[in-house]
């Protein structure tokens, strides 16, 4: 007889080894932190003895789950913006966020309360990727959780690197730092394809290989990234990557909902894992990964809760059964995904495609002892057959509840018995994660009140505020004027041609101004588009002065480039009306007695309302503005339009006029 340090016994085990081994009643050894032996309760009460032998009272004893990808210190942001489309809620709200709040404090305490709630799941290994990953590092392995820790590598500033240079130095401290740690496996995660230069993305593949770490990334999460790469580099995102050369690196690849069946063979060449999310991908509505042919083609597939902002929560057993659901709806097929199988996919499937099979994922000898017990007597799973013992499996995916794990061990450790977790003080968690929420809510709502401080949450100023001094007429000949810019007094210093498609968002507090936002079309000589630039502008509505013969003096404010797209703009900035101008522009830089001077030629397309002169110049003093509003009303009588309608409007109030007179 071997005396050992726990043996479990009078438990319905479900191994998940390759031959899915069940027995019932079964038992396992634990030794230090492994399993020493598995099998038939009689066959192990004749080898081993133990002082601490457990009844598991015929509770299914079985392998922890892996959550194969999250990000987990968002538990702190869970809730607090929902129902938007991806892009909105990413780039409009969790970033702007997070750089405003995430620090080593904020990302220990949103792992700690992620840490509560996976082992409440019976969650044994997550597969993180976030910001400061070394303090994710540090809270998971304070807990006691084994974790893959990303850091997230990103070509915009992020919360913990200004410069993407400085993620990758830290990245590879942070993995020297943690590669032998018994429960921490330190990894590196290019955010995206679409958040990443090429150079991250070869960088990174470089440290991953170097320090032989999984790589981590969001590969194909929504069309509209697989339309973007396509345009951008002419292929589908997994052709890129490899291309790139991502994949001679253990890749974790998360989401690819929108791939190819070439893309899955491609993936299964490699030997990356993917890592489906359903939750998330069915709340962003992201599309429906094709999880039954991935399968199929001996694709490694792990399933994932993706971040709680997301989800919104990291409940594991939950996200097994939508796999399983979402296969077969999505495939019209019933017999799609069983529950032993999406089940093995949270556990050794998952193991594979996470790059730790070696050490977890199921109930085999040598493995680390990463083990959870569920009871399945309860109200909502009874009464039991016995007739198909497979049918275990179904009650586990289709009938269970997180609630009905009890015990929690990982390494040999146990972090929850009895449903009480050992290693966490949760209410506290609960309190300190308030105190964020107060301080974030603050933060959202004092943004919220202004366009101007919602503009820059989202990228930033590129120039400062500024006043101009314009006039504007309304002209029946443009050639006139052109004819008259070749005067001698006037130097033109160049010129350009240009078709504008402008959208002005109204606000109802007035007082916010008008944001447009503009797409120039540059066309060239010989009339063709050479060029598109999109830009963003917040106008103020109120006019600081007006001068002789209705030279306006206004105050502008400009932000470029426009990076998103209009849609995007229209939901994050939910404007209360909208307005469309097209119109066609020359536009002249002029020199007249030593001052510049931009002259608009305009010819409003839609709607139709004819030809417009605008001259224009920046002015930041009084004096300035003096002088430069009466250089502009002898330019307007020098080229010959004196004598037509001067407009005191810009043109959205000359359009709302106009609609108005109709
Ligand atoms: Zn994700």
């Amino acid at each position: 007889m071997k005396q050992t340090d726990i043996i479990f016994r009078n438990a319905n085990v479900l191994t998940m080894d390759e031959e899915y081994r069940i027995y019932n009643p079964g038992a396992v050894v634990v030794q230090g932190d492994s399993i020493l032996d598995v099998g038939s309760e009689s066959a192990i009460l004749q080898n081993y003895q133990s002082d601490q032998i457990m009844d598991c009272k015929q509770k299914v004893l079985m392998p922890g789950l892996i959550n194969a990808h999250t990000h987990v210190p968002m538990t702190l942001l869970r809730g607090l913006a929902d129902d938007l489309r991806l892009d909105v809620w990413l780039m409009g709200y969790m970033m702007p966020v997070e750089r405003e709040f995430v620090s080593p404090d904020f990302v220990r305490l949103g792992t700690k309360l992620a840490c509560a709630e996976s082992i409440r799941s019976g969650v044994t290994t997550f597969v993180d990727m976030y910001y400061f990953e070394s303090d994710v590092a540090a809270a998971t392995a304070e807990v006691g959780l084994r974790a893959i820790c990303s850091q997230t590598v990103l070509k915009f500033p992020s919360p913990d690197a200004t410069y993407y240079e400085e993620s990758l130095e830290a990245a590879e401290a942070y993995i020297k730092e943690w590669k032998d740690h018994p429960l921490i496996i330190p990894s590196i995660a290019p955010h995206a394809a679409y958040t990443c230069t090429d150079d991250i993305l070869k960088e990174c593949t470089y440290l991953a290989v170097k320090y032989d770490v999984p790589l981590h990334t969001h590969i194909a999460e929504t069309a509209g990234e697989v339309e973007d790469i396509r345009k951008e580099a002419g292929m589908p995102v997994v052709p890129y990557l490899k291309k790139l050369g991502i994949f001679e690196a253990k890749v974790i690849a998360a989401h690819c909902v929108h791939i190819d069946e070439g893309e899955m063979r491609t993936l299964q060449h490699a030997g990356a894992g993917v890592a489906h999310n359903p939750s998330s991908n069915l709340k962003l509505a992201s599309g429906f990964a094709n999880i039954k042919r991935m399968l199929e083609l001996n694709v490694n597939v792990g399933i994932g809760t993706d971040g709680p902002a997301s989800n919104n929560d990291l409940d594991m057993i939950e996200e097994i059964r939508l796999a399983s659901m979402v296969a077969k709806a999505a495939s019209g097929d019933p017999t799609a995904l069983p529950a032993r199988q999406s089940l093995s996919m949270a556990t050794s499937l998952g193991a594979k495609a996470v790059h730790i099979d070696h050490l977890t994922g199921s109930i085999v000898r040598g493995k680390r002892a990463d083990l959870i017990l569920l009871g399945i007597d309860k109200l909502h799973n009874s009464p039991r057959f016995h007739r198909d013992p497979e049918g275990i499996y179904a009650q586990i995916i289709y009938a269970a509840k997180s609630t009905d794990i009890s015990h929690v061990m990982v390494n040999g450790k146990w972090l929850m018995k009895d449903h009480e977790l050992l290693t966490l003080d949760q209410e506290a968690l609960i309190r300190e994660a308030q105190k964020y929420a107060k301080k974030i809510d603050a933060f959202l709502i004092e943004r919220e009140q202004s366009v101007l401080s919602k503009l820059i949450a989202i990228g930033g100023a590129m120039e400062e505020e500024s006043f101009e001094v314009q006039a504007k007429v309304h002209i029946k000949d443009p050639d006139k004027i052109i004819e008259a810019l070749e005067q001698d007094a006037i130097e033109v210093v160049y010129t350009r041609h240009y078709h504008e498609y402008d959208t002005y968002f109204h606000f109802e507090d007035e007082k916010q101004g008008r944001l447009r936002y503009r797409e120039d079309e540059f066309i060239d000589k010989r009339g063709e588009v050479t060029n598109v630039r999109g830009r963003l502008t917040l106008v103020g509505v109120t006019r600081e002065k007006a001068f002789d013969h209705d030279v306006m003096l206004s105050r502008s404010r400009y932000y470029a480039p426009a990076i998103h797209s209009l849609r995007f703009y229209h939901e994050y900035f939910a404007p209360s009306g909208e307005m469309d101008i097209e119109k066609d522009r020359r536009r002249f830089k002029i020199k007249y007695k030593g001052v510049d001077f931009y002259i608009n030629l305009d010819t409003l397309i839609n709607p139709d309302l004819g030809h417009f002169l605008e001259v224009k110049s920046r002015t930041w003093s009084r004096d300035d503005a003096n002088l430069k509003s009466r250089l502009i009303t002898e330019l307007i009588e020098y080229l010959g339009a004196a004598s037509e309608k001067a407009e005191t409007q810009d043109y959205p109030d000359i359009v709302e006029a106009h609609l108005n007179s109709h």
